[in-house]
């Protein structure tokens, strides 16, 4: 996570409060484009993306590899900026926020979870999950408690002192499936979230992520499994940088 240490949870949320209506999306991104320059080429890895997404919605995102859909999350995630367009996340217009402001916004409002799980391998399966909220000045009794909840959820209670080293692939993306809701974001983000598990596994988190999402939780995840896709309540199809399909599934 990018998330800095030095990022004070104190700093004053005036350019943070949402001025949202009920009816507004969780998530609106309003002719997006995104191109990468290299010292030679130029790749337009978004363009004219129009992409909308409600409280309560499981999107899954599926394209073929160079589609967009890393791109696409990444901006989502607010872990990367359009080059055109705006993105607006839970009431906030996130064009004229500072690094700082970024930071804020994506610690309270999104969990992430990926392929390759990024747990830390120097912290115990204890304090990964609790890096979330470490920088919202929470009590140590009150984020214990919420890390023991999160672990609780995914499963994985018995081994919070453990290392990340000592445990399945299985494990490893259910621990950080806590790490993602231990902060109760409003958006989770999973990209490729089974990518490096087998069959069985993936199932499982497939069926954490159905649960979560049956408690209220709006999910988009990047998947290839078109069996996983299925699940969700809508299908965006992501090909050359543009949304072709956008359906639910309902
Ligand atoms: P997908 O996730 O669908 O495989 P990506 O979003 O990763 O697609 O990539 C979309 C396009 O943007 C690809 O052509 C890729 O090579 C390019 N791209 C992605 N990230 C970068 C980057 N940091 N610098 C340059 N090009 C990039």
């Amino acid at each position: 996570m990018e998330t800095s240490p030095l990022e004070s949870p104190y700093a004053k949320p005036t350019r943070l409060r949402p001025a949202m209506t009920t009816t507004e999306p969780l998530l609106e991104l309003t002719d997006v484009a995104k191109v990468y320059l290299t010292e030679t080429v130029e790749t337009r890895a978004l363009r004219e993306v129009h992409f909308a997404v409600k409280r309560g919605e499981w999107v899954a995102i599926v394209g073929p590899s160079g589609s967009g859909k890393s791109t696409l999350l990444s901006i989502l995630g607010l872990l990367d900026t359009p080059t055109q367009g705006s993105y607006r996340l839970a009431g906030v217009s996130t064009e004229g926020l500072t690094g700082r402001e970024r930071a804020r916004l994506r610690n309270r409002s999104i969990g992430f979870i990926f392929q390759t799980f990024n747990l830390i391998g120097e912290l115990t399966v204890e304090d990964n999950v609790g890096l979330p909220l470490g920088y919202r000045g929470m009590s140590a009794g009150e984020r214990k408690e919420r890390v023991r909840e999160a672990l609780a959820s995914v499963d994985m209670s018995h081994r919070l002192e453990h290392y990340p080293a000592q445990l399945s692939g299985g494990q490893q993306q259910r621990v950080a499936v806590a790490r993602a809701i231990v902060g109760k974001p409003e958006l989770l983000l999973a990209d490729e979230p089974t990518g490096n598990l087998d069959s069985a596994n993936g199932a499982a988190v497939m069926d954490l992520l159905a649960k979560l999402h049956d408690d209220g939780s709006t999910v988009c995840m990047v998947t290839h499994d078109t069996s996983f896709a299925k699940r969700a309540t809508r299908l965006t199809s992501v090909f050359d940088g543009r949304v072709v399909e956008d359906r639910s599934q309902l």
